[in-house]
């Protein structure tokens, strides 16, 4: 099933079996092998289980019972070989199986963040990092537990449980019969605590990715919350968050658990009832003591495994509360189609024309937006040319910019590149030849130098040098304390704006793209350093289709085209003189820019 908008639908309440299926099938299918070894030595564990059990009669009836003492030593050296094997495959089943789930974890982490890699920028507005990773991290987790619990409680428990009937069985049949009295009432009862829990699970997991993702906002903009004050507006929102998870976690222990005390009245209830059935009838002489020991014995080594079939619905149904959240995100289908195939345009430099473009950004909801960013944006940014986009802040000059790469694509109307509709081009094809600089820059955990190389697979030390110089960021890398080798941190703390945009442009230049686009990236630098970096900007257009958004009007008083955008409308387009010459919204805008 794939849905196709930017958020995952509604909590789809999905079938067990149909959930355990695909957990089975995706991903347990490779382990046949390992699971079949675990399964046999849970079988090996439970028959050592129900042979401690089954050997409690000859002891008591002949080796404690009886007066030949020959036997003594071989019963309790068997007893002893008894716990060894068990205790042996115990270990082996529980590491086999732990292997298991933790490579369905990771194999089930890797699909997930594979699938983020895939997903259009609109998703990522709809879900907060915070919340992506807190299905990587938290859900996964919750799931893996389910999957090593489905397979050893369930599997072993069953086992163990068969064997044990069975000896009950052999010791007393009536008796065993009283004593199952209690499946049908726990199996109800453990049918109708599990849809109860999972339930909690989904809100609990939804909890904990709401906490992170509060936790990673507030982290990011710490600068923020100090520089106004806002650490105890922050801490009460993160308290209750805190709280929210705590509740849920309560209550799910809670609910869980309410299967021990109906469990122990009932098993109560049993004792009882063999006891007292027993007892008269080892008086009548029908059965003998070791009988009604190992009888009990069997039935007490029973309530272990039952316990936790019982609790095992729980955890099944937590994971699969998870595990929805999960599938959820796996099966949400990218708005942006990508043929599976695709064109490319001839070695040359390519137009980007927009024709009749219509744009809007989709809500919460996942539906467009009836306010439309873009409305019938028609315009040719020519190979070999600078086109520059300019307007007021909010006019639409960034999201025109974010529909060449296919961030985006429109609502109606179309993007060619080179003669060819974007979205019948190879979409790996089409974004190599782009290089952007865009308004929010995104400086990696790396060294400066990984940085820049991020424009270009496999770049040499010299490539990056030349482009940092290029890019007037030469200089100041080398005063650096380790040069190109120094790791910036997190986005780059350890930069000022400007530098950080130089090492963005840098980056563009090393990745020598026919189609280069910036975004306002110059913004952030000093007079001085801007001269250096439009110098080194000028020389890269050449030859290629350049398509530029700039801060300040003067930097694209030489482009040779400008468009003059205004609410998502396109109003003027010229050159520089003939816009002055029209007196219009650019001629305004410029005049304003002068003064400031
Ligand atoms: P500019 O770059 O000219 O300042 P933008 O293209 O960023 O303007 O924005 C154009 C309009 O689209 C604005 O009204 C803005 O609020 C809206 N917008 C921009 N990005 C988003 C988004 N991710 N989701 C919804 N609306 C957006
Ligand atoms: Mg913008």
């Amino acid at each position: 099933m794939s849905t196709n908008s930017t958020k995952p639908a509604a909590a789809p309440q999905r079938t067990t079996i149909a959930l355990m299926k695909r957990i089975a099938r995706d991903y347990m299918k490779e382990h046949t092998a390992s699971l079949i070894v675990a399964v046999l030595l849970m079988a090996v564990s439970a028959a050592m289980t129900a042979a401690v059990a089954k050997l409690l009669q000859p002891i008591m009836d002949e080796v404690l019972g009886g007066d030949d003492t020959k036997m003594i030593i071989p019963f309790a050296a068997l007893v002893m070989v008894v716990f060894i094997i068990r205790g042996a495959s115990t270990y082996a089943h529980t590491v086999l199986m732990n292997k298991v789930s933790q490579s369905i974890l990771g194999q089930i982490q890797k699909d997930l963040f594979n699938h983020f890699m895939i997903m259009d920028l609109g998703f990522f507005h709809a879900n907060p990092s915070g919340q992506l990773i807190s299905r990587v991290t938290n859900d996964v987790t919750m799931m893996r537990s389910a999957v090593a619990n489905i397979v050893t409680d369930s599997g072993k428990g069953i086992l163990t449980l068969v064997f044990l009937v069975a000896v009950m069985f052999s010791q007393n049949v009536n008796l065993s019969l009283v004593a199952f009295t209690i499946f049908p009432l726990l199996a109800w009862f453990v049918a109708y605590l599990g849809k109860r829990i999972r339930k909690i699970s989904r809100n609990l997991q939804g909890g904990m990715a709401d906490l992170s993702d509060k936790l990673s906002q507030v982290f990011q903009g710490i600068r923020q919350v100090q520089a106004y004050g806002m650490e105890d507006h922050e801490k009460k929102r993160a308290g209750k968050a805190i709280d929210q998870v705590r509740k849920l976690n309560v209550k799910s222990v809670q609910i869980g658990n309410l299967s021990t005390p109906v469990n122990e009245v009932l098993v109560g209830f049993i004792f009882f009832s063999i006891i007292a059935y027993g007892g008269y009838q080892i008086k009548d002489g029908i059965m003998t003591t070791g009988q009604l020991i190992s009888f009990l014995g069997a039935f007490i080594m029973a309530y272990e495994p039952m316990k936790r079939l019982a609790r095992l619905n729980n955890t099944i149904q937590s994971g699969l509360g998870a595990a929805e959240r999960v599938f959820e995100m796996i099966d949400l289908a990218p708005a942006i189609h990508t043929p599976t195939r695709g064109q490319k345009w001839k070695p040359k430099t390519p137009d980007v024309v927009f024709d009749n473009v219509t744009f809007a950004y989709k809500n919460a909801e996942g539906q467009n937006e009836e306010e439309k960013a873009l409305h019938g944006i028609s315009f040719t940014a020519k190979s070999g040319k600078v086109t520059a986009l300019v307007g007021p802040s909010g006019s639409g000059k960034t999201t025109i910019m974010n529909m060449i790469p296919r961030f985006y694509d429109p609502v109606s109307g179309t993007v060619q590149v080179g003669d060819i509709a974007a979205t019948k081009l190879n979409l790996s094809f089409l974004r190599n030849n782009i290089a952007l600089v865009s308004q929010d820059i995104t400086i990696f955990d790396q060294s400066i130098g990984d940085n820049i190389a991020y424009g270009k697979k496999g770049a040499t030390q010299k490539e990056i040098i030349t482009a940092a110089k290029a890019a007037a960021a030469h200089d100041f890398i080398t005063a650096m304390p380790q040069g190109y080798d120094t790791i910036v941190g997190e986005d780059g703390v350890k930069l000022s704006g400007g530098q950080r945009q130089r090492i963005a442009i840098a980056r563009a230049i090393l990745r020598n793209a026919t189609i280069l686009l910036l975004d306002e990236a110059t913004s952030a630098l000093d007079n001085e350093s801007e001269k250096l970096v439009q110098q080194a900007l000028k020389s890269l257009e050449k030859g290629r289709t350049t398509i530029v958004i700039a801060h300040r009007l003067s930097t694209v008083k030489n482009a040779d085209n400008i468009i003059v955008l205004d609410n998502g409308k396109i109003i003027e387009q010229g050159t520089h003189d003939t816009l002055m010459a029209q007196d219009g919204l650019y001629a305004s805008l410029y005049k304003t820019c002068l003064k400031g």
